[in-house]
């Protein structure tokens, strides 16, 4: 079970945002909110190819905290409103626009890798003569 011979293609967007095993789309990727399991439970497809690192945190601060902040800013800018109106809408908003969207990027990402087969680049030295 472990050639790729005998699996179609899955998209990366459709099996990674749903946190599904990139090969064959029933297995689990994560056994907590952003952990990874160490393989699949129903194909055994090894996950320790995927590193992700920074991808989801870095697509979710370009995306959503700058937004947040500006949003914040704005709101203090504009009203100069009480201490406590942020906590009831900045920090919801923050939380609620940068922290769900990490699980599905990361799935994304790990997916891409597999179905692009992105690894860490080697020097192909040919033996001289
Ligand atoms: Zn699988």
């Amino acid at each position: 079970m472990s050639s790729d011979a005998h699996w179609a293609p899955l998209p990366p967007f459709s099996t990674g945002i749903r946190g599904r095993c990139p090969r064959c789309g029933q297995g689990h990727l994560f056994k907590g909110f952003l952990t990874l399991r160490p393989n699949c439970e129903v194909c055994g497809l090894d996950y320790s190819f995927a590193d992700p690192a920074d991808g989801p945190a870095f697509f979710v601060i370009c995306f959503a905290c700058v937004p947040s902040v500006a949003l914040a800013v704005w709101i203090e800018v504009a009203f100069q409103p009480p201490f406590w109106v942020h906590l009831l809408t900045s920090l919801p908003f923050m939380l609620l626009t940068c922290i769900p969207p990490l699980r599905p990027l990361k799935g994304w990402l790990v997916a891409s890798q597999y179905f692009y087969k992105a690894e860490q680049g080697k020097i192909d030295r040919q033996p001289p003569g």
